[in-house]
């Protein structure tokens, strides 16, 4: 579906109604199938590149929880949705963008260096406000893609730890794109095996609580590895057009 042809409250409320419902009768399965509780996963519904008829008809089937990988877009969706939306940051952040978003997100999932910590607690000291991030490490050390590495996490939730107004509440990954979502079994293990080394590192103010991992083709295999935030945008609001 394009933009221009999404009917807020006619076709389209339909079409994310049932998508909706379908992602859910998943997660249920998935938790079902590996003896977790249904509320400890969150689903967070990536609305990039979509309009804002679309969000709200989101929002109207029940979700609050946000994902957007863009400062503008976000600030933009933010500034014309309701105000009891969690608006997470999911997409590479750089430096000179943070002060327009430390006071509008729930949570920053993409923190993948001490620089970009640090200008988050700057910024956020300057608005006196508190921002959750998590960690982002590239499991599957993917040329394309951002995050620290599985061996620079430890000392960057470490030395992350000690700025003010920041709590790191754990960490996120983005697993290659695959046929079989099973392949990405071995990175979300990982991704589990180094929060659970972590939080057992006693570090002052760390105790994480959060996974971020899965998406639409591999979240049931996320929440089997322990997943508490999933974050699905195609299997809700349908393929992304960007602009050519
Ligand atoms: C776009 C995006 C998603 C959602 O991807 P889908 O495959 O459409 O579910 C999840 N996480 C991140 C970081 C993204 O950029």
């Amino acid at each position: 579906m394009q933009w221009k042809d999404y009917e807020g409250n006619g076709m389209g409320n339909r079409m994310i109604r049932e998508n909706l419902e379908h992602v859910k009768a998943n997660i249920k399965r998935a938790c079902e199938g590996s003896g977790r509780k249904e509320e400890d996963v969150t689903l967070i519904a990536v609305s990039k590149t979509k309009p804002l008829p679309m969000l709200m008809d989101a929002y109207e089937c029940g979700c609050r929880d946000f994902g957007e990988n863009k400062v503008q877009e976000l600030v933009d969706k933010w500034e014309q949705m309701p105000k009891d939306i969690r608006w997470h940051m999911i997409g590479h952040l750089q430096r000179n963008k943070v002060k327009y978003i430390v006071d509008k997100v729930y949570m920053i999932h993409s923190v993948d260096s001490l620089r970009l910590a640090e200008e988050i607690s700057k910024e956020a000291v300057k608005k006196g406000v508190t921002v959750s991030v998590l960690i982002e490490i590239n499991v599957a050390q993917e040329e394309s893609k951002f995050g620290t590495t599985c061996e620079e996490a430890y000392r960057l939730v470490e030395e992350a730890s000690k700025l003010p107004n920041i709590i790191i509440k754990g960490l996120m990954t983005i697993a290659p794109y695959v046929e079989n979502a099973e392949e990405n079994k071995q990175y979300f293990e990982k991704l589990r095996q180094i929060y659970v080394d972590i939080n057992r590192k006693n570090i002052d103010n760390v105790y994480m609580t959060e996974l971020s991992m899965g998406m639409t083709g591999d979240y049931e295999t996320a929440i089997a590895e322990g997943a508490t935030y999933i974050r699905v945008g195609t299997g809700i609001f349908g393929e992304r057009f960007y602009a050519v």
